[in-house]
């Protein structure tokens, strides 16, 4: 049991170790950020920080030795660096978290063992494969690289005109998965957390727009029916009971609407705390970083009641030239992560706007 005091450790500098450095210190944990960049936006608010490689294996003891736990913001840790933290501290998510989320195939796969609907996937790991797969899972489709992928890298849709071989020299011809294209009517996202004990709370389902790959937008309610919400939250429980997963979990879907009504079919998980999940910072009860903290720490978990009808618009590139103006709107709650560059593309802070509900 980790107490009020003790030393959080973070993988990863960037705006979501920022936040959880934050809501680790309204509870009275200390942090360590560990990083290679010397400018790390969460170096500022933690008491400690150490700037090396993901692959330092001295520096990575030595930062595992003096903290209570780990946890990291990013799923591309790389497997060797888990195994070190993991031997000299508690390290939260498991291994196991890591490894099912960086790869995508393992990803789905494991999704189909645990019967929960994701696209229709097959292996590639070559042009033949490509080309047998696109015979069996049909076009439009989309290829992407089975690792390192992110906010719309490393995938090229696969359309009817489409050359396979062009396909898989896009994405560098790199091991990857093919899957089926979901005509999807809104992409959803479930943000939950679990303890070690079991625990489980799932925040209401967010919608996510995107622009140019990156999420835009995120509102809450869904606007889908309960018995969606409550479908989605089985498949995060599910999701996160069969990884004895804790902390924060986040899993993508896509909302389809068939003449039989909507279906949930799982896009990815992220073994994190989430963008989509940036709304809970003043539109619920516990935000999703407070949330993570306790369930790292074995505490308890806070309510996961909203506040009202949320709104969460992220700050990208020029966007956050509008602080001021923001500012002085009443009831938005501004956060900047501290960047010095605001290049286009990058995640510079986000907006939340809470409207009281009356019922
Ligand atoms: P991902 O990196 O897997 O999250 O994909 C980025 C975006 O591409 C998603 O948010 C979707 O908008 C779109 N996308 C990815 N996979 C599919 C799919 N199988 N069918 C339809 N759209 C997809």
């Amino acid at each position: 049991m980790i107490r009020p005091g003790s030393t959080l450790g973070i993988l990863g500098g960037g705006q979501l170790g920022r936040m959880m450095a934050m809501a680790a210190a309204e509870l009275g944990l200390r942090t360590h950020v560990y990083a290679p960049e010397r400018d790390s936006p969460a170096f500022d608010v933690a008491a400690e920080h150490t700037v090396a490689a993901y692959e330092d294996e001295a520096a990575l003891v030595r930062f595992a030795k003096a903290v209570d736990v780990v946890t990291y913001e990013f799923e591309n840790v790389p497997a060797a660096t888990a195994a070190t933290l993991a031997a000299h501290a508690l390290l939260a998510p498991n291994a196991r978290a890591l490894a099912v989320s960086q790869d995508r195939l393992t990803e789905k796969t494991f999704m189909a063992e645990l019967g929960i609907a994701t696209a229709p996937f097959a292996a590639v790991a070559s042009e033949a494969d490509l080309i047998a797969a696109l015979e069996r899972i049909g076009r439009p489709a989309v290829l992407k690289t089975r690792r390192f992928g992110y906010d719309g890298k490393g995938q090229v849709m696969v359309r009817p005109d489409t050359d396979p071989a062009e396909a898989f020299a896009a994405i560098g011809q790199a091991p990857a998965i093919l899957e089926g294209f979901v005509p999807f009517e809104r992409e959803v996202s479930v943000i939950a957390a679990r303890t070690a004990a079991g625990g489980f709370a799932a925040y209401d389902l967010c919608a996510n727009e995107h622009r140019h790959h990156i999420l835009a937008t995120t509102r809450i309610p869904a606007g889908v029916s309960r018995r969606t919400e409550e479908a989605a939250f089985d498949i995060a429980k599910a999701i996160a009971d069969a990884l004895d997963y804790v902390g924060i979990l986040a899993v993508e879907l896509f909302l389809v609407t068939t003449e039989d009504g909507e279906r949930l079919v799982v896009n990815e998980i992220a073994p994190r705390v989430h963008n989509s999940g940036h709304w809970t910072l003043g539109g619920a009860v516990t935000s999703q970083f407070e949330q993570h903290v306790r369930a790292i720490c074995g505490w308890p978990l806070g309510a996961t009641t909203r506040l009202g009808r949320v709104e969460m618009q992220n700050l990208i590139g020029d966007d956050v030239e509008a602080w001021e103006r923001i500012l002085a709107e009443s009831g938005a709650h501004l956060h900047l992560y501290g960047k010095a560059q605001a290049r286009p593309g990058r995640k510079m802070g986000h907006v939340t706007r809470v409207y009281p509900e009356r019922d």
